[in-house]
């Protein structure tokens, strides 16, 4: 990410929400990205997710880069490329977890075992059961299978855990360690927990649209180890 700025609105109303925002991101990597309300995490990641568009600066993947992609290309990475996991689950009511899960594998070339990750996931004895049938934590896992099904490259996590309990945001953090361990998705997500930092390999903080910290974690340690 080079030179990233986003505004919104016009004259007396303008908005510098992203200021010249720069950071990179190794593969397969685990990154938080914290920041206090409004200061434009999630603007930065739909960004990176090519669901909204910067003003100015670059994103680019590898050896390409994302503003000079053609639609076609475009799509194929949003739905391809990148994962989606968000605070609420908008799960479908009326599919089980099995389905649900499988609605993420129908664009990809090449999907997950679901079967498999189903039992990662911890969901098997729930596996057809409907989403009202289900807690909060279990919701979530199932809609970080659907968004990791496909087997995406970039996994993207807006506040994952926002609606969660300490115990269930633990566990939360531990499925996406063990999918970050087992599939070597690059992960970015978004928390306004402090606490999580020691878990991943890089940290950044952003504060009022600028990068405030940007810190590689040599010490990282497991979601069980984690303490708050
Ligand atoms: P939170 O932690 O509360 O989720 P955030 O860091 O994710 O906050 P953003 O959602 O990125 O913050 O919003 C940053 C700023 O941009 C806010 O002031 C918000 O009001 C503004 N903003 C975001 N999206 C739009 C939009 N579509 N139109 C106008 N302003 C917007
Ligand atoms: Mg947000």
């Amino acid at each position: 990410v080079e030179g990233l700025c986003k505004e919104y609105g016009n004259g007396d109303s303008l908005q510098q929400v992203l200021k010249e925002v720069s950071f990179s991101l190794n593969k397969s990597k685990f990154c938080v990205l914290l920041g206090p309300s409004g200061s434009g995490k999630s603007t930065l990641l739909n960004i990176i997710g090519g669901i909204d568009t910067a003003d100015c600066g670059t994103i680019q993947i590898g050896n390409t880069v994302l503003e000079t992609m053609d639609d076609k290309h475009l799509t194929q990475y949003r739905r391809k490329y990148v994962g989606y996991v968000f605070q609420m689950y908008h799960l479908i009511p009326n599919l089980t977890v099995t389905e649900n899960i499988e609605t993420g594998a129908y664009i990809a070339d090449d999907p997950l075992d679901v079967r498999e990750l189903i039992q990662i996931l911890g969901l098997w004895d729930h596996r057809d059961k409907f989403p009202n049938q289900l807690s909060g934590g279990q919701q979530q896992r199932v809609s970080i299978g659907r968004a990791i099904v496909k087997n995406p490259s970039l996994l993207l996590c807006d506040e994952p855990t926002g609606a969660l309990d300490y115990h269930t945001s633990k566990e939360i953090l531990a499925l996406i360690e063990t999918i970050n361990a087992r599939y070597g998705n690059t992960i970015l997500m978004v928390t306004h927990n402090e606490a999580i930092c020691p878990m991943a390999d890089h940290i950044v903080h952003l504060h009022d649209g600028q990068i405030r910290s940007d810190t590689v974690n040599h010490e990282k340690v497991t979601a069980a180890e984690l303490e708050w």
